[in-house]
């Protein structure tokens, strides 16, 4: 391909709105290009490292069994509403009312595609014989983002390789998840990412059965939390606090209770200004409602409620936060001022909570604290109501080995999970086994943000004059860069060596505008071509050619004689491994 016949709308400033360097640098270098907010249109270049990226997962999708086809991004509502998930989803599905002759026809489009596959395989599914498979597809889908940001990371429209397995067992959707989470692990090594497996929620199935994977980066909204010295990772919403640092020995205060005056002052941050303490010398009493009974949290007020945790611990299937209503029913006091001294609902506390002596609690009225509130004395929590509750923290001992904990920031690029029977229940899609019971099949869904790996590999990969790509996802490997088109030697010999990599199967862009060399060399370092190869100047016409990674800081010298053989040698080579520059 030759530069002056595509479309490369490189830039110099910093676009206005642009954050993050993935969403900076893919509208620098000509990526992309915003249509509104959270709506891109892929530019030629762009277009083709995504197409590269989605070529890699279907051909690790197809590796691991899977078989791909295609369903439309336009639904029927009526699915949604089917499995509750038109309720759900809220505003963030796109639904829409079209007229179609007379009639008003309702329609969401897809924002993951359960829903269609399940009645999909509930109408041609019906025997054992038949399972396991595995479908998935490439495809478009749509969310409502409140609010889109970061580029193409967060947008209401973006590319996904979701896929669904269909087992007859536990045992055998156990099977099917490790063949996707091997794929998942060869396609983002194939991408050139660095990248954690970390366990997330588990859902119905219960176990080790969800995993997300996060690519580290600074800028990245999730928060994993890690263990250096073992390896141990989880998202902020699973990741369990070993006992080695909580759970420490009950502390017994010696002061006592006494009832200050805290007026209109409900925060912990208010309180602990207030009174002169710290927050960790406060406890704070959430009412939660677990299955529709009002129960108390107690945490350590530096500590933040782990809501999921909390649901395990108290074995409800629905909770949430109390209303303000409830909260004054059950504390007979103002939001802001609740405590457990006195409380008559059941109690549940942290296991942070019994080492914090002579406490700060709420007094269970209006503009009311305790001070000198102490476990045991004061408020009883029952031996069993004591969990892990709160999310782990940096410097939190590691669950598996006790070493120190680290939080990271993380871009989930990838997510495993194992659904159960949630959509085949709700759609009908049972099957008879080998003695003729008709049961549930039992699924499980593996998404991949493709979009994403193009963000979250420039958000790891670049530096200050641009991207770096792995071989694996770059645009064009190889840029030709003559020094003076108008000189015929110069433009001879880049134009025989751009045919002769082509018919070698490389991927290259001969830069053949008239310009400077200074904006040629600017802007393939922008976009980020892993070889750049100069045509021209002393060392053509001492038959020579100079080539340079994007990686490394030094060019080298190789012979016009034999070039293309070579450089396409030097390619194949750095093909093979993904992570060359890093
Ligand atoms: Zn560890």
């Amino acid at each position: 391909m030759r530069w002056s016949q595509t479309l490369i709308p490189t830039m110099k400033e910093t676009p206005e709105g642009a954050e993050i360097p993935s969403h900076v640098l893919m509208l620098r270098a000509g990526l992309i290009q915003q249509v509104m907010a959270g709506a891109y249109t892929y530019l030629p270049l762009g277009w083709r490292a995504l197409r590269k990226a989605e070529a890699i997962v279907r051909d690790e999708m197809d590796r691991a069994g899977g078989v791909e086809l295609h369903m439309p991004a336009l639904t029927p509502i009526t699915l949604w509403e089917r499995t509750g998930r038109k309720e759900a989803f809220g505003s963030v599905l796109i639904n829409f009312k079209v007229r179609r002759a007379n009639r008003e026809i309702h329609l969401a489009l897809g924002p993951t595609h359960e829903e269609v596959i399940t009645d999909l395989v509930s109408r041609f599914v019906s025997s054992y014989r038949q399972l396991p498979i595995t479908l998935y597809q490439i495809q478009t889908k749509f969310r409502n983002e409140e609010r889109p940001r970061f580029g193409v990371l967060r947008t209401s429209e973006f590319l996904m390789k979701d896929a669904y397995s269909f087992d007859t067992s536990v045992e055998s959707l156990a099977a099917s998840y490790d063949r996707m989470y091997a794929a998942y692990c060869r396609i983002f090594e194939r991408c050139g990412l660095e990248y954690l497996a970390v366990e997330a929620e588990s859902g119905p199935i219960g176990g080790d059965a969800s995993h997300e994977f996060m690519v580290l980066a600074d800028n990245g909204e999730d928060v994993v939390v890690h263990c250096p010295a073992c390896g141990y990772a989880a998202n902020l919403e699973r990741a369990e606090i070993g006992a080695a640092k909580s759970g420490a020995a009950k502390a017994i205060g010696s002061a006592t209770l006494q009832k200050v005056d805290t007026p209109k002052v409900g925060s912990i941050e208010q309180v602990s200004k207030l009174l002169g303490c710290q927050p960790a010398q406060m406890i704070k009493t959430l009412i939660y409602v677990a299955d529709d009974k009002p129960l108390a949290v107690l945490l350590r007020g530096d500590h933040d409620a782990n809501e999921g945790k909390l649901r395990r611990a108290v074995g409800a299937t629905k909770l949430e936060l109390a209303s303000p209503a409830v909260i004054e029913q059950v504390t007979k006091a103002p939001v802001g001022f609740a405590g457990p001294v006195g409380l008559s609902i059941p109690l549940w506390a942290d296991r942070d909570v019994a080492a914090v002596a002579d406490a700060v609690v709420g007094a269970n009225e209006a503009d009311k604290h305790y001070t000198g509130a102490n476990l045991g004395r004061d408020f009883t929590v029952a031996a069993d109501h004591f969990a892990d509750l709160r999310n782990a923290g940096a410097g939190d001992a590691c669950p598996r080995c006790g070493q120190s904990l680290a939080l990271r920031h993380a871009i989930e690029v990838g997510h495993v999970f194992k659904l159960g029977t949630k959509y085949s229940d709700a759609l009908g899609a049972k099957f008879l086994d080998d003695t003729e019971q008709q049961r549930t099949i039992i699924m499980g869904c593996y998404g991949i943000g493709i979009n994403r790996i193009l963000a979250s590999l420039i958000e790891t990969r670049h530096d200050e004059q641009g991207i770096v790509w792995p071989m694996a996802l770059a645009p064009y490997e190889v840029l030709l860069a003559p020094l003076n088109v108008a000189q015929e030697d110069v433009m001879q010999a880049a134009e025989q060596l751009h045919d002769e990599l082509t018919a070698a199967g490389i991927d290259v862009l001969l830069d053949d505008r008239d310009q400077r060399a200074g904006v040629k060399f600017k802007d393939a370092d922008l976009i980020g071509f892993p070889l750049r190869v100069v045509i021209g100047g002393r060392s053509l016409k001492e038959g020579k050619l100079e080539i340079k990674w994007r990686w490394e800081s030094e060019p080298t010298l190789i012979p016009l004689e034999g070039a293309a053989a070579a450089l396409a040698e030097l390619v194949r080579k750095a093909r093979e491994t993904p992570n060359t520059a890093k």
